[in-house]
């Protein structure tokens, strides 16, 4: 086989020309500045977009990176020094490192294997082992959503607020609801490799007006409302830029497209590995996943290493990529505790036998016919 002759990327940013044309505005009224009508517009976009059939009630803040949502989601849960946060273990860091941020320590809950996000059974026994754990902080891996009504449940009943990571799950539903409208908090990411992107920005989606303002004034260093510089707390510079605003409106009326898309590569690969014995990652029946990245597992007791396909694939031009590794194997979390109901836990056992593939919606039939053959010859 010979190598492709240009790069088959994971996952780049698709852009349209509608974005221009906020930008152009920007350019033309000369409010090349953070916050501005662009942020307002982007805001009240995505209100209307994740309240309107859901009949939800969130407030939305642009801000400059998901990560930076994230932080102040966990501010306004109340995370104090020695606090602990019930987290997804298998996600980016960048899901759990706020709890960092404010002095609150993380506990790691395993997967479960019908969505490989956090287990309802081990949220439980985590909230056994910590009756006095107040925030649990959940991730949808890979754009597929979580077991919401079982973690929704054991939240209400144990008083604690659930903060959802949705970075990479905007406009995946779960029995008709959106992600990014099932927790207190929720979070969105805009960084280049998701669904829609700004280049580089996030939002933080609250429940109420008052926790936005509260959220809105941190992010913009905490200042008073006096004449002068006046300031009673620690603030940040997280705002977001007027001009990647722009970039985030024109996206927005292409979501429903990019989801379309990434859904048909999902189900090309399905059916294209059908014959190896590898399995696709899942998802529940009455949830609908944005697809954001295609991934799939060595089937057990197959003696193929998922890094020797991603190696593959590299020599051939494709980008390919290991499954997060989790959290509980990283040595930064060394020593903090990890819950799990199984013998072997769920999540090493998909970061040892899984990978993610190229799921790029600019990618041809063709190119991903390619890639398969490749990943074929792996076996
Ligand atoms: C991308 C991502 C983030 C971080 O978002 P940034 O906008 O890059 O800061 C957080 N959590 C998850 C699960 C992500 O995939």
């Amino acid at each position: 086989m010979k190598t492709y002759e240009h790069r088959i990327p994971l996952a780049t940013p698709t852009m349209h020309g509608d974005e221009m044309a906020y930008i152009q505005e920007v350019f033309d009224r000369n409010w090349i500045a953070p916050l501005g009508f662009n942020c307002d517009g982007f805001e009240a976009e995505m209100n209307a977009y994740l309240n309107g059939e859901n009949q939800s009630d969130f407030h939305a803040l642009c801000l400059n990176a998901g990560t930076a949502a994230l932080h102040l989601a966990v501010k306004l849960a109340g995370v104090k020094r020695g606090d602990i946060v019930l987290c997804s273990d298998m996600t980016f860091a960048a899901t759990v490192n706020p709890v960092s941020y404010e002095g609150g320590v993380q506990v790691f809950i395993d997967s479960e294997r019908e969505t490989w996000n956090m287990d309802p059974r081990a949220l439980e026994l985590a909230f056994e082992k910590y009756p006095d754990a107040k925030v649990v902080m959940l991730a949808h891996l890979y754009g597929t959503p979580s077991k919401m009504e079982e973690i929704t449940e054991i939240c209400k009943r144990h008083n604690a607020i659930l903060i959802e990571d949705a970075a990479e799950a905007l406009v995946s539903e779960y029995r008709g609801g959106k992600c990014g409208t099932f927790g207190k908090y929720n979070v969105l990411s805009f960084n280049g490799n998701k669904i829609i992107t700004t280049s580089g920005g996030g939002m933080l989606l609250c429940d109420n007006e008052a926790d936005r303002k509260k959220a809105l004034f941190w992010a913009t260093q905490a200042r008073e409302p006096a004449l002068w510089y006046q300031h009673n707390e620690i603030g940040y510079n997280y705002r977001m830029s007027n001009v990647v605003a722009g970039i985030g409106r024109g996206q927005l009326r292409h979501l429903e497209e990019h989801r379309d898309k990434k859904e048909t590569i999902y189900r090309r690969y399905k059916q294209g590995l059908a014959n190896l014995p590898v399995t696709m990652n899942p998802y529940l029946p009455d949830s609908k996943p944005n697809f954001w990245l295609s991934c799939m597992t060595v089937n057990e007791g197959v003696n193929v290493n998922p890094m020797d396909i991603i190696r593959t694939l590299n020599d051939y031009n494709v980008e390919a990529r290991p499954i997060w590794k989790p959290m509980h194997m990283q040595p930064v979390f060394e020593g903090y505790d990890f819950v799990s109901v199984e013998d072997k836990p769920v999540n090493e056992d998909i970061f040892a036998r899984g990978l993610c593939l190229p799921s790029d919606i600019k990618m041809t039939e063709g190119e991903q016919n390619y890639v398969m053959d490749v990943i074929r010859s792996s076996f």
